[in-house]
């Protein structure tokens, strides 16, 4: 199977031209000019026309409710899982699951066969372990042996801090967890990150903040998340992101809705904030908290009402971080490519590089629409068009 790509504006997510990328199987076999490939026609060469659009590394969504989630306004209110062409549609080639609130009716078996179900219709997916609850529920019984065990485990997460619906883990459970996690991550040459759900409480980033100066575990083994969920977290969590730290911006496709209820951040102002602040392009990354639910709860933590997050805001915020902050394309992308493949270790993700996975977007030059879809080196969309399906859709 060979595709080549003609004469598209390619951001690896850096910006190198107009360029020609040739995919031999599931790889990136080159970048350049005038590619040809000569086969004896005993393999036949797929040619897509990139005039006039962008290519760029098909999305990483690290954080995305993969099986469904909520349940925070009782049973009814549990969410659904995501198709493939949920997230095919929205260019997600690679996607990490996790559980969320309920860690009860949702479990590590069912994560995972979810996870690879997705894998068996064409995109590359991780999970975390666990759920927001501590002790973190696992698959074998040891945050350690899923990660070192089980291929599709990357971390653990997302453990939820400061907020109403958490286990309320304390500093000393908190740290025996992250050290876990880190440990069994090198182990087996895995990112082993903690992917920390932070909730709308006065306390913040606290708990991540005493690890990182009382003991030994640096910045990097933490991704917090839900970071621009409200203007004091958001504060705290520009200082995290200047010492070092990586910080995950929760997409929101409503947010002109979001914002007349709660100070929440817009993430194209976060980001634009963020660098303005003196942190580096490397320490942002956006995911969408797809098929999670989005609850809104009054100030003494009563349930009010409920919506449901969707892959399809991943797009729109780099639209925004382009049309609306005025941030440079590759650097908006960064949040979606290059970042989370370096954070969660995903050595052969988010670059359009010779030797990477052939996980490709095309989008329209103008408004950044996106037409063109490959997964593992596969067309997964043309046209806009889901041209591959889930089993059931
Ligand atoms: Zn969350």
């Amino acid at each position: 199977m060979v595709t080549i790509i003609r004469n598209a504006a390619v951001y690896q997510p850096e910006y190198a031209g107009k360029k020609d990328v040739m995919i031999l199987g599931d790889k990136i076999a080159a970048v350049g000019e005038n590619l040809t490939a000569e086969f004896n026609g005993a393999v036949s060469v797929t040619e897509i026309d990139g005039t006039g659009q962008i290519l760029i590394p098909g999305l990483i969504d690290s954080h995305e409710h993969i099986m469904g989630g909520g349940g925070e306004g009782g049973f009814s209110t549990r969410t659904p899982e995501a198709s493939l062409t949920d997230l095919t549609m929205n260019g997600v080639t690679t996607v990490v699951g996790c559980i969320g609130t309920d860690g009860i009716t949702r479990d590590m078996a069912a994560l995972l066969a979810k996870a690879h179900g997705l894998e068996e219709e064409g995109i590359t997916t991780y999970v975390y372990t666990g759920s927001y609850q501590v002790p973190v529920h696992t698959l074998t019984g040891s945050v350690m042996k899923d990660i070192m065990l089980l291929d599709k485990v990357i971390g653990a997460g997302e453990i939820a801090i400061s907020d109403h619906r958490s286990s309320q883990p304390s500093f000393e459970e908190f740290t025996r967890i992250v050290s876990d996690v880190r440990v069994g991550g090198m182990l087996s040459g895995k990112a082993g990150i903690v992917n920390i759900h932070l909730g709308d409480s006065s306390r913040l980033m606290d708990l991540i903040w005493r690890t990182v100066k009382e003991t030994e575990i640096p910045y990097s083994q933490f991704l917090p998340t839900h970071v621009n969920r409200n203007e004091a977290l958001f504060q705290s969590c520009i200082e995290f992101a200047k010492e070092g730290g990586v910080i995950d911006f929760t997409g929101n496709e409503d947010i002109d809705y979001w914002e007349t209820i709660c100070d929440e951040v817009r993430v194209c102002r976060g980001i634009g904030r963020l660098l303005e602040a003196g942190a580096s392009e490397n320490s942002f990354t956006i995911s969408s908290d797809g098929q999670g639910s989005l609850p809104v709860f009054n100030s003494k933590g009563e349930y009010q009402g409920i919506g449901m997050g969707k892959a399809s805001c991943l797009l729109k915020e780099i639209r925004e971080c382009v049309n609306r902050e005025g941030l440079p394309l590759e650097t908006a992308l960064r949040g979606i490519t290059a970042n989370p493949a370096r954070i969660l270790k995903l050595s052969k993700k988010g670059h359009i590089l010779p030797g990477y996975d052939g996980d490709l977007c095309l989008l329209t030059e103008k408004g950044l629409e996106l037409k063109t879809v490959i997964a593992k080196g596969r067309v997964m969309v043309q046209d806009g068009k889901a041209v591959v399906k889930g089993t059931f859709e």
